[in-house]
């Protein structure tokens, strides 16, 4: 059994810097910082105009940066062998592929909201690992867009930071091709330490809920089925959820009820609403249980939105079913399939000293079933992006 380090700022702040170095021969000017996220509750509710409560990882992405000379930025990364070299047009919406999308794509939407971005070299280093739902990708380009407006002397104040929001969502929307819903980045920008973030979609506000400490813990396991959100489920889903609400003549599945959505006559559409709505449901329960740290009606709520995801909205995978049975089984007070689903990982609430426990069981239970080793992460909730200087 093996816990993924988040490692500490001050060490990747170094690891970045000497990559920008040894990459491009180079001096950062600074570094910028944006953390990885795990959703407690609420998924695919944020494109319907809904609740989530995402909470920051330790785990987090830092981009180290440098004005150059010329017209072109130059964009490496610790975890990827390809450089990408252009000018800023060279980043707009379908002229950059594969992985540089989410970095240069963030320069692009930048310079469209109005932000100066001159040539820059820029090198990327993670602890938060890619494809795992925990959002690697808000987190590269959070921290991309930390590292240029650090650089260029932006102060990020909360203005900013929405600002900051809005163009990581184009990047990732427009330029990677992911049609996600933007809970990611708001977490990753305004996350604060011992807290999750409750985001209402219908009118983008976002409130901290401070979370029990000490006595539970957050554990994640990457169940290493990578997903792929540009790869097809993910947008069908979205398209069914808007067929849904289309046909009960709503802006979005927000404002439909339970009753509604059981008169839909397509089945594949109804379950999917009924995820939606039921889920709605969900957040706005496992926030008042959280307060009352009510822990019997967490595992509850939680039990209630896997089966949710598995049944109706199926998302869910095999390994994402075994973990979160197993934690269960293990001692957890409750598991979920976090992300957006088709693979990644699964949250469990546990009893701090049942955390190892918890964490071998599913390790014994993968094993037996010929799955691979999954990775395990403790989410201790973190702080939201900032730039390192
Ligand atoms: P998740 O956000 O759950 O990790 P996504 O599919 O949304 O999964 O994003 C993962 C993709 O983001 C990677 O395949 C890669 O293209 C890009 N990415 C994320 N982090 C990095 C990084 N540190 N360096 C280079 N590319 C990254
Ligand atoms: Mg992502």
């Amino acid at each position: 059994m093996s816990f993924v380090s988040p490692g500490t700022a001050a060490e990747y702040d170094v690891r970045a810097r000497q990559g920008l170095e040894a990459t491009f021969d180079t001096p950062a000017t600074g570094v910028g910082r944006a953390p990885g996220r795990v959703n407690l509750i609420g998924e695919h509710t944020d494109y319907n105009r809904g609740l989530v409560l995402p909470v920051a990882l330790p785990h987090a992405t830092y981009a180290a940066a440098a004005r150059r000379e010329g017209t072109r930025f130059r964009i490496a990364s610790a975890q990827q062998s390809e450089v990408w070299t252009g000018a800023l047009g060279d980043a707009a919406p379908g002229r950059v592929t594969g992985w540089a999308a989410y970095a240069a794509g963030v320069v692009w939407a930048l310079s469209e909201a109005g932000f100066q971005t001159p040539p820059m070299d820029v090198y990327i280093d993670t602890s938060v690992p890619l494809g795992a739902g925990l959002s690697s990708s808000a987190a590269i380009e959070c921290a991309v867009a930390m590292a240029v407006l650090g650089v260029t002397d932006v102060d990020l104040d909360d203005d900013v930071r929405r600002l900051v929001v809005e163009a990581t969502i184009r990047a990732e929307t427009e330029v990677a091709g992911a049609p996600t819903g933007g809970m990611d980045q708001t977490v990753s920008v305004f996350a604060a330490e011992g807290q999750a973030v409750l985001i209402d979609f219908d009118d983008d506000s976002h409130t901290a809920i401070p979370l029990p400490a000490d006595d539970h813990v957050l554990l994640v396991t990457d169940s290493r089925v990578t997903h792929t959100l540009v790869d097809g489920g993910y947008a069908a889903r979205r398209a069914d959820c808007e067929e849904a609400a289309a046909a009960l003549g709503l802006p979005s599945l927000r404002a439909a009820t339970v009753a509604d959505v059981e008169q839909l006559p397509d089945a594949r559409i109804r379950a999917r609403a009924r995820h939606i709505v039921t889920e709605l449901d969900r957040v706005t329960a496992t926030v008042a249980a959280l307060e009352h740290q009510d822990w019997a009606r967490l595992g509850e709520l939680f039990a209630a939105s896997h089966a949710s995801m598995r049944d109706d909205f199926e998302i869910s995978t095999p390994e994402l079913d075994l973990s979160v049975a197993t934690a269960v089984e293990a001692g957890a007070v409750g598991a979920r399939m976090t992300g957006g689903g088709f693979g990644g990982s699964s949250v469990a609430i546990v009893p701090t000293d049942r955390v190892d426990g918890v964490a071998r069981a599913i390790d014994v239970a993968y094993a037996a079933a010929g799955h691979p080793s999954p990775a395990h992460l403790l989410a201790t909730p973190s702080g939201g992006a900032n730039y390192l200087g």
